[in-house]
């Protein structure tokens, strides 16, 4: 039976992503079949559908490191046909065809189950990032810190990691602090609930190697010297949790804010997480995220838009987090 996907090509003609019917034998191996109810456009996915960094490592290959659906035929005991999956990362949409198509082949162990709060468009209206901006704050909490800290500054504030990390601080009780370089954005950010929004200018160029104690945790997903300025500002004895590259992956700091003010740099890793690290934020997120806030940083497209999406998200045009429906 065919199935519609996105599908990447490089051979002799130049890189290209378009829309095709596929057979299920040019589906990779695995031991879990997926019928895809939604996925996502992550940052990675626009960089993996226009071609314009070097993610997509095999070809052809299907896009999309994100998919929630229903399994259809399976060859493991850890699931059945008919249960509910969910899977992030594992280099799918990389090195193994992924979830921007209406089926997929994966590997049990990459798979989780979906938490019965969310139907697979939540799921998605989640993803990567949202799962990311999770694992941001399991983070901050790991080494000690809550609301009761101080205040937390969260960059790249109205994409998709940014967006779903504001809401996550702001109820559990945080004086969030949003970087945005989109003032329009404002009202959403508050919205969201962040209490205050600064230019991320304030923060993008070389900066000193300390600056005026600021912000008691920070999630950065803007990496460069933005990094190196959030870390600058950290308060004594604060932590800042790394995500993400959106101004580059350069990290041009000094030991200063380490060695003098005792700050940790927590680095976050959603791809390779183990199982029980993802269940444990999915779960955190089935029970803290607010489902109005899903609504408030959701659109919806189907597979034939998510080509447009991609550029458009890479160019910064893009607020919050894009679904795919793919079956639309
Ligand atoms: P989005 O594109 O949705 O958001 C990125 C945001 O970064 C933009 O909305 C913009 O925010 C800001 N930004 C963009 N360009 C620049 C720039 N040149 N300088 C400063 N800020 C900029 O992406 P995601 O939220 O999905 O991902 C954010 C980052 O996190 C990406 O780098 C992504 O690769 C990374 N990531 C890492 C993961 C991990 O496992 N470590 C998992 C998921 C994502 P604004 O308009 O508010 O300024």
């Amino acid at each position: 039976m065919s199935f519609r996907a996105l599908w990447i090509e490089k051979d002799d003609q130049p890189y290209r992503c378009s829309v095709r019917d596929l057979d299920a034998d040019q589906l990779p191996a695995g031991d879990v079949e997926v019928h895809v109810g939604h996925s996502t456009l992550n940052y990675k996915d626009a960089l993996a559908i226009t071609g314009r960094s070097p993610v997509v490592r095999r070809f052809p290959l299907i896009p999309g490191i994100d998919l929630a659906g229903v399994v259809g035929r399976s060859e493991s005991d850890r699931f059945k046909p008919g249960d509910r999956v969910l899977l992030n990362g594992f280099g799918v949409g990389e090195t193994h065809s992924g979830g921007l198509a209406q089926r997929a082949r994966l590997r049990s162990d990459w798979l989780i189950g979906l938490p019965a709060a969310f139907d697979t468009r939540q799921a998605m209206a989640i993803g990567t990032a949202g799962y990311t901006a999770m694992l941001c704050v399991l983070a901050l909490e790991r080494h000690g810190l809550g609301a009761a800290s101080g205040e937390v500054l969260v960059t790249g504030a109205a994409g998709g990691v940014g967006s779903i990390a504001i809401a996550l601080l702001a109820r559990q009780g945080w004086r969030v602090i949003a970087s945005t370089g989109r003032p329009a954005e404002a009202d959403y950010l508050l919205e969201l609930g962040a209490a205050e929004i600064i230019d991320r200018s304030e923060l993008s160029s070389p900066g000193k190697p300390l600056a005026r104690e600021r912000w008691m945790a920070a999630i950065d997903t803007v990496g460069s010297h933005t990094l190196a300025n959030v870390c600058a500002a950290t308060r004594y004895g604060g932590v800042v949790a790394a995500c993400g590259l959106a101004q580059g992956m350069d990290f041009p700091a000094t030991v200063a804010p380490f060695i003098l003010r005792g700050i940790t740099l927590a680095g976050i890793d959603s791809v390779m997480a183990p199982i029980s690290l993802r269940e444990a934020a999915w779960s955190r997120l089935a029970r803290d995220l607010d489902p109005g806030v899903i609504e408030r940083v959701t659109s919806d497209i189907g597979l034939e838009q998510a080509i447009g999406a991609a550029s458009e998200l890479l160019a910064g045009h893009v607020r919050g987090r894009i679904v795919v429906d793919v079956n639309k």
